[in-house]
């Protein structure tokens, strides 16, 4: 192919071509497609087809916002008045706290900004294409012009098309034009003028296929696509917050304008008193400074950021951030059953005609196995009509492929569809000759709503043929009579067959019906005609094994004090035994209400159907809308929803969920768009993992908060007591400033690195409402920052009265207080059980966080240099074991507060949980 003939993909005018000029124009072919060498080619010439990366905030501008936090700006000023005070010393003490926060900020966001991107292309779309004659699934990047690209329901159109053919194709452009309801396209060409939002035979870029199926060439890649062209108009990254992260932040505005009254009054006391102005201001400073917690925004960022790398190991990716706080306070899971609960694997196990039943041998998609009698005996397949066309209609009504790669045979396509193409084989029956004999023309595809899937097969020269399946109660509306073992048709025997798929169901069997109609005319699909008068062949009954891990996973949620609901469009009775199966139906769940069907859920009110959402277990042959209602009725009851989904329809639903999860293998574009986390397993178990990770990303925050802030109110008390009382300080304001530096990062930050507690999923979730500063918290304040004030004040008289120099004594104080935050900070790992339980090395960090702390104590006291600087004087060893006694008896007194504290957490855990005859035709013979 020559280079320059192509055209410039910028002319968007393909739309007034007809198809066939388009694939003139693009030098491709409507039915092989492109070949693969071409596509690497033009791959080179038009690039890949993505969106070029937008800027974000420029680096500047992040490291600026690292500063704009309100007790940064009371730093700041503190730094630049102690300079113009003329205390170097202290000024650059506190810039230096100032930078190095900025610093660990900025670095640690940029990390977590990394892992978020890299996770993103963990969840790229692919889009399927024809290549060479053959259809198979690439990167959607790798699209180029003229490639012919297949669309089907739930998929996103991976660039700009011009529809070559389609069926009921629907699509959805909100994307582009913000219009959410979906639009009719068809493949005619259009006048020239027409504009985008009226080309209905063009699909574009970052739009979804709601309804239908579709063929398309590709116009248009990358930025040269539409959505490009928006894309290069907004570009904006939205910044991440929590609702934890609002809360801090509002937390820390209250917080600074406390410091700072608490600061003016002790620089108003200390001039009452007469004591040297700017003395007292610079301690008036160091107090404000050393009750700041500015190691909390850094903290935040960095527990965030490793519970997002965390679930991902463990397969749930993170789409927004929020999501991995409120995982952590997930009250109600409701998912799907099968292919989350159950494997998807399907095997068809047995199969009801009118006048017969059958089982079929053999595991698994390998075509091994065959159909036996009663009596374990091979029934020939030429024996019995209603079984042969219950098999074809399975296999030949039909988008699934079978596929071995030499590793053993697999599903290309829907598992159900799978499952009944293998039960064909077994018996001797093949679908693709069936297929070439009598091509299908024309297909009504398969939905969740609709519950049946229709093709219409040419079976002679005007002569059409439609197979159907579909689910029993749908199918039985369809059907107006039965077909007998020789082929002739006999009335419909509904309660016969109704009767026998409650047996089926009964096994957790997922039973499809079968159905045909022949004689029909090339367009009794069309639009949306309904197929009627269908006879009923039988029905194959299937078994999806529940997934080795959901049992477990189930009963850890329960003890996590997490409600599980299954949801499903498949029958009630197939669902119940599942359910049982796993454990979401306890033995004693067999009262009325606890499994409910989509029709029981019809006529409930708002106020019936919220007492519905909390005491049924089971929703079967539930339709999306009343997914999002469940949410919603579950919500108003106050509980945070996680709610799984992978069709098209899902997705109002799963934006509504606190939680919307999406499947990573078989979920459509569509809904992976929706969710807030994306499985990549589309495992349950995986959804409390993540759970799991939640709780310990909240658990690790609270920790933070739960050393820093009484650790700062004690830097700043000690201060304050000295001025308050006029006596001398214990601790001098550069002193302060170092131990506020070197704490917050050596030791508290190290906190974020903790691994999960043990009994982590043994207790409730959360209270969302509950506020950051707990009665119990503090009540620890309020104790570890009176007893750092007073041991600091205890040590510094003694070490005085027993003949230290007054820096040997503040050098004891201030090497006192580090201790005790040192020992604080192994109380903190943990908020229930002691440090022993949880292991005293089972953070690196914290030993490597100590470790440095204690480098940078030796320093303090016996470098020369420092000693100058912070007004420190080496001490004795005799001095050191002093300090450690103390620090171990104010330990002690901190461990009984922490056991009293889990006696009546647990106390009150124990309180909240007490809760028709004709001949055959002639094609239906020789079938
Ligand atoms: P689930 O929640 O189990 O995924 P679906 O909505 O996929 O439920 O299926 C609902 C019902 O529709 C099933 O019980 C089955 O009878 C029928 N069904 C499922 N898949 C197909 C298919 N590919 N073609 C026709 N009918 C189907
Ligand atoms: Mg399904």
């Amino acid at each position: 192919m020559s280079a320059p003939a192509m055209p410039t993909l910028t002319n968007a005018e393909h739309h007034s071509l007809s198809a066939h000029e388009v694939v003139l124009l693009l030098e491709t072919d409507l039915s092989s497609g492109l070949s693969e060498a071409e596509a690497d080619e033009r791959r080179e010439r038009f690039g890949s087809n993505s969106l070029p990366m937008v800027e974000g905030e420029g680096v500047v501008l992040r490291i600026l916002r690292q500063f704009h936090h309100p007790l940064i700006y009371v730093l700041l000023a503190a730094g630049v008045i102690t300079a113009l005070l003329r205390e170097p010393v202290d000024s650059s003490v506190i810039f230096g706290v100032v930078l190095i926060n900025a610093a660990v900020g900025f670095i640690q966001e940029s990390k977590a900004e990394a892992a978020l991107e890299s996770l993103r292309s963990l969840v790229r779309t692919s889009a399927r294409v024809v290549r060479g004659a053959q259809e198979r699934a690439v990167a959607s990047e790798d699209l180029v012009p003229g490639d012919l690209v297949v669309l089907e329901a739930g998929d996103k159109v991976p660039a700009d098309l011009r529809l070559v053919r389609q069926h009921d194709l629907k699509v959805n452009e909100s994307a582009l034009t913000g219009e959410s309801a979906p639009v009719r396209k068809d493949e005619v060409a259009l006048p020239v003028d027409t504009p985008v939002a009226d080309r209905r035979n063009m699909v574009y870029s970052g739009t979804f296929a709601t309804a239908g199926s579709g063929a398309g060439i590709v116009v248009a890649t990358g930025a040269a696509t539409e959505l490009g062209e928006i894309h290069r108009l907004v570009g904006a990254a939205d910044v991440a917050t929590t609702p934890l992260t609002e809360k801090l932040a509002k937390f820390s505005k209250t917080l600074t304008v406390a410091i700072l009254a608490l600061a003016a009054a002790t620089f108003g006391v200390g001039l009452l008193r007469r004591q040297d102005a700017v003395d007292t201001f610079t301690a008036a400073i160091a107090l404000a400074v050393g009750a700041i917690p500015e190691g909390l925004p850094a903290a935040v960022t960095i527990a965030l950021a490793i519970g997002v790398a965390r679930m991902a190991k463990r397969g749930a990716v993170i789409r927004r951030l929020p999501a991995v706080e409120t995982l952590g306070g997930t009250t109600v899971i409701c998912s799907d059953k099968t292919g989350t609960l159950t494997e998807n694997q399907m095997t068809v196990q047995t199969i009801w005609t009118p006048e017969n039943t059958f089982t079929v041998t053999g595991t698994g998609y390998a075509p091994d196995g065959f159909i036996s009698d009663r009596h374990g005996a091979q029934v020939p397949i030429g024996g019995d009509a209603a079984l042969r066309w219950c098999l074809l209609a399975g296999a030949c009504c039909n988008d699934a492929a079978l596929s071995n790669d030499g590793g053993g045979w697999d599903v290309v396509g829907d598992p159900t569809e799978g499952a009944m193409r293998v039960a064909a084989v077994k018996a001797g029956l093949d679908p693709d000759r069936f297929a070439a004999e009598c091509p299908r023309v024309d297909a009504i595809p398969f939905s969740s709503e609709r519950q049946y899937m229709a093709t219409l097969h040419r079976s002679g020269q005007n002569d059409h043929l439609i197979l159907a399946k579909g689910s029993v109660e749908r199918m039985l509306d369809l059907c107006t009579s039965q077909m007998a073992t020789d082929g002739t048709l006999r009335p419909l025997q509904r309660s016969v067959v109704m009767h026998a798929a409650e047996t089926l169901t009964a096994r957790g069997l997922r039973v499809l019906a079968t159905g045909l109609r022949s004689g029909v005319g090339p367009d009794a699909l069309h639009a949306d005609t309904i197929p009627e008068g269908l006879v009923f062949t039988g029905l194959q009954a299937m078994l999806d094994p529940p997934r080795p891990a959901a049992s477990s996973a189930v009963a850890a949620c329960h003890s996590a004090g997490i409600a599980v609901k299954m949801i499903t469009g498949d029958h009630a009775n197939t669902a119940a035994s599942v359910a049982a199966d796993i454990g979401v139906l306890g033995d004693d769940d067999n009262m009325p209400g606890v499994v409910l069907t989509g029709a029981d859920l019809v006529g409930f009110g708002a106020e019936q159907y919220s007492a519905a959402a909390e005491r049924a277990k089971v929703f079967a042959r539930v339709s999306p809308e009343q997914k999002l209602r469940l949410v919603e009725a579950l919500q108003s009851r106050g509980h945070v929803v996680a709610m799984t989904g992978d069709g098209v329809n899902d997705a109002p639903a799963l934006r509504q969920a606190s939680i919307g999860v999406a499947m990573g293998r078989s979920g459509t574009e569509v809904a992976k768009d929706a969710a807030d986390m994306v499985l990549t397993d589309d495992d349950f178990a995986t959804i409390e993992a993540a759970i799991e990770e939640g709780r310990g990303v909240f658990d690790n925050l609270t920790k933070f908060i739960t050393w820093t802030l009484p650790t700062n109110l004690g830097e700043g008390l000690v201060i304050l007591v000295a001025i308050a009382t006029g006596a001398t300080l214990p601790i001098l304001p550069t002193q302060i400033l170092w131990i506020n530096m070197t704490t917050a990062i050596a030791l508290g930050l190290m906190l974020a690195f903790e691994p999960k507690e043990p009994g982590i999923m043994a207790r409730l979730p959360r209270d969302p409402d509950q506020p950051l500063l707990t009665g119990a918290l503090v009540v620890r304040i309020v104790l570890v920052s009176a007893l750092l004030v007073i041991s600091a004040g205890w040590i510094f008289n003694w070490e005085l009265g027993n003949g230290a120099s007054l820096a040997e004594a503040r050098t004891s104080a201030v090497n006192l207080f580090v201790v005790v935050e040192a020992f604080y900070l192994f109380s903190c790992r943990s908020l229930t059980h002691s440090v022993w339980r949880i292991g005293l090395l089972s953070n690196r960090w914290v030993l490597v966080g100590v470790t440095g702390q204690a480098a940078a104590q030796l320093a303090l006291t016996y470098l020369p240099a420092m000693n100058t600087v912070f007004g420190t004087a080496p001490i004795s060893t005799d001095a050191w074991s002093r300090i450690f006694a103390v620090a171990v008896g104010v330990s002690i007194v901190v461990a009984i507060d922490k056991r009293l504290r889990r006696n009546r957490s647990m106390g009150r855990r124990r309180r909240r949980t007490s809760h028709w005859s004709s001949s055959p035709d002639s094609l239906i013979r020789r079938w």
